[in-house]
């Protein structure tokens, strides 16, 4: 019996655990590692902001996860040693066979000065509470709106952060005297998709968001209430910023991430295996050429749950990585957008936009719906 040990049970760690439990080999057995007692969605977030969701309806717990030879454990992971494939954690040391690390990525709100004094987010589940206490409490002004670093999780969801804040506002009658701008270091929303991007700056427009592309915020004077940019200070009285993200520190400290670009975990590209044989990484904490997103994430289980079952077997990778996910996005007023991107099929990444519509909330619904059927029960 050989043992596939997956820490992480997030987007990644689930969907590759699910897939291996299907598999039709018998002598493997999937032990999964997770902190947490529950999984909960990352845009629940939104509906945690804005829509009055609770945390506790938005976590869905682990008792649920329950798959033929998968072994759930809710203990935190404190030493990766790729070289030996050897992991503790605060309750056990493990040899598994094979090794694969699926941890998400962490935030990093110290890394731009004033921030975590005068900022708020809504990427954790905290955050989007504070958040929404805030915003019942906000009665106009300027609000300031900045993505603070590159990668961060979901390219689109800083966007439907700003327009669903606008239709918050506009509900409560405080939008006409609030002033809402945009800052980001990047060009455009989403660079792969010229349609994507376009309906997402004239949707900023429509709704009064003045948006400034190329113009990062690299920090926060929390006396004056002003972000600091190279052009210029600008003033706020709410300032939303989504947080410089990073390896988490038990990844950071494993040497995983040696080779890979800015902190993340070097794997190669069409298998997500690392340099270290039968240990692979998947998801937000792997240095792959795609956006941070479940949907990638969970395209990246795929293939890793094909190279496990073959690396078991002794046969080369079945299939190569094509980093493919659709992404839908909020525009409000309940109309959901979608983009369909592929980034490694083909000569070139493609990724076709559909625009915003009823239709395609519902899609996003029972997508949402779909998954959860899949990896839990009950
Ligand atoms: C506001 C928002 C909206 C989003 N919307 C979308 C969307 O619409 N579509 C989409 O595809 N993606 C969306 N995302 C992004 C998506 O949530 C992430 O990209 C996705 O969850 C990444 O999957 P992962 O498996 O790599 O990591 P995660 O899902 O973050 O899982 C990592 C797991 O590792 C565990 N962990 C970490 N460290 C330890 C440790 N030391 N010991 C034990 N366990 C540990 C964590 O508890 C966690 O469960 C959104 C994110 C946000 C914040």
């Amino acid at each position: 019996m050989r043992t596939v040990l997956i820490l992480g049970a997030g987007f990644g760690g689930l969907e590759l655990a699910t897939r291996l439990s299907d598999s039709p080999a018998d002598d493997m057995r999937v032990v999964v590692i997770d902190r947490s007692d529950s999984f909960t969605f990352g845009f629940a977030k939104l509906d945690i902001l804005f829509r009055d969701l609770s945390p506790a309806t938005a976590r869905v717990p682990y008792s649920r996860f329950t798959h033929p030879r998968v072994e759930f454990r809710q203990e935190e992971v404190t030493e990766i040693d790729p070289k030996n494939r050897r992991v503790r954690t605060d309750h056990a040391v493990y040899d598994p066979d094979i090794l694969v690390v699926a941890l998400g990525a962490d935030y990093d709100l110290g890394a731009t000065p004033g921030f975590a004094e005068d900022g708020y987010e809504y990427y954790s589940i905290e955050g989007a509470l504070r958040l929404r206490e805030r915003l019942a409490r906000f009665d106009g002004g300027a609000v300031v709106l900045a993505v603070l670093g590159v990668p961060f999780k979901c390219p689109p969801a800083p966007y439907e952060g700003a327009m669903l804040l606008h239709e918050t506002l506009a509900r409560r009658g405080v939008r006409s005297r609030t002033d809402m701008r945009f800052f980001t270091p990047m060009e455009a929303p989403i660079p792969v998709s010229a349609d994507t991007s376009a309906a997402i700056v004239e949707a900023l427009a429509g709704r009064g968001i003045a948006y400034a592309p190329g113009r990062p915020v690299h920090g926060l004077d929390p006396a004056g209430h002003m972000a600091l940019t190279a052009t210029g200070d600008v003033p706020y009285d709410l300032f939303i910023g989504i947080p410089k993200h990073r390896a988490p520190t038990v990844v950071a400290a494993s040497g995983l991430t040696d080779g890979g670009t800015d902190g993340w975990i070097a794997v190669d590209p069409h298998t997500l295996e690392t340099p270290y044989p039968g240990v692979y990484a998947l998801g937000d904490c792997a240095d792959a050429p795609v956006p941070r997103a479940g949907v990638f994430a969970e395209d990246a289980a795929g293939t890793v749950a094909a190279g496990i079952e073959a690396r078991l077997h002794g046969l080369a990778p079945p299939e190569r990585y094509r980093g493919r996910g659709t992404c839908h996005i909020e525009f409000g007023g309940g109309l959901v957008g979608k983009v369909e991107a592929d980034f490694l099929s083909g000569p070139a990444p493609v990724a076709p936009f559909t625009a915003p519509s009823a239709e395609l909330a519902r899609e996003k619904a029972a997508a949402a719906e779909g998954r959860l059927r899949r990896w839990f029960t009950g």
